[in-house]
């Protein structure tokens, strides 16, 4: 009877143990499916998860919340002309500038795909946003990440980049969120790329990389 006990003892102990493997394992697992093998941020999948939860918890706080997307430039060439190993390098080093630049609890960089990366930030309006994409931009540029085949005469690896603002109190889907980044993001690469653009949801003006905004003044949506 003792022995039966302590079989079964030994079974539960055992069982426990296998448990709790099997728990770590799932989390890791979990973990990995979210993250981007390249680059050790985000990947897309944790990006939409995030998306939605951040469209759901600004609504009901009020706040204002952005959403970036980071596009480099002329990247193919880059690819053709050096290597698609110096390509992934560039990426990991752009996904690092990016990381650093941005408030590592409250938003949520990641790789939206190929060479194009989304930032997700909460309680932050078009002002401070605008703030942050110009740093984001200046370290990007202080890499000094060489590109000679772009064939615009700049050196450099540069990025393209498209904000869209749900200003504070207002409604909006995560697809028209996205979408309206993408336009801004598709703006920049027409106004000659290493730029910004800002779209404000409700709002048809668009705020221009300064630079951009000397020479074209202020831009109005038809
Ligand atoms: P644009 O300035 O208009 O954005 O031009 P682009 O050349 O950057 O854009 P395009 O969409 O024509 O090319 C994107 C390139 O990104 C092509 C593809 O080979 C490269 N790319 C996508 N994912 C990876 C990757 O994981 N590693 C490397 N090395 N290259 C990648
Ligand atoms: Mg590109
Ligand atoms: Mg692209």
């Amino acid at each position: 009877m003792q022995e039966r006990s302590r079989n079964l003892e030994r079974r539960l102990h055992e069982t426990s143990s296998e448990v709790t493997q099997l728990r770590s394992n799932l989390e890791r697992v979990r973990e990995e499916a979210m993250t981007d093998a390249l680059t050790g941020i985000a990947n897309r999948k944790r990006f939409d998860e995030m998306l939605r939860k951040g469209r759901r918890d600004t609504e009901a706080t009020g706040d204002p919340l952005c959403l970036m997307l980071c596009d480099i430039d002329h990247f193919k060439r880059f690819n053709d002309a050096y290597g698609h190993p110096a390509g992934d390098a560039c990426l990991r080093r752009i996904a690092e500038a990016i990381a650093g630049e941005t408030r590592g609890g409250r938003d949520c960089v990641a790789r939206y795909g190929g060479e194009e990366f989304s930032v997700l930030m909460r309680g932050c309006d078009a002002r401070s946003v605008a703030r942050v994409v110009r740093r984001l931009r200046a370290g990007i540029a202080g890499l000094q990440i060489p590109h000679l085949a772009r064939g615009d005469g700049h050196p450099f690896v540069t990025v393209s980049i498209g904000v869209a603002v749900v200003p504070a109190g207002r409604t909006t889907s995560p697809a028209e969120l996205l979408a309206e980044a993408d336009a801004a993001l598709y703006e920049a690469k027409g106004l000659g790329r290493n730029c910004h653009v800002v779209r404000v949801i409700g709002d048809a003006a668009v705020i221009l990389d300064d630079r951009r905004l000397g020479r074209l003044g202020a831009m109005r949506r038809k």
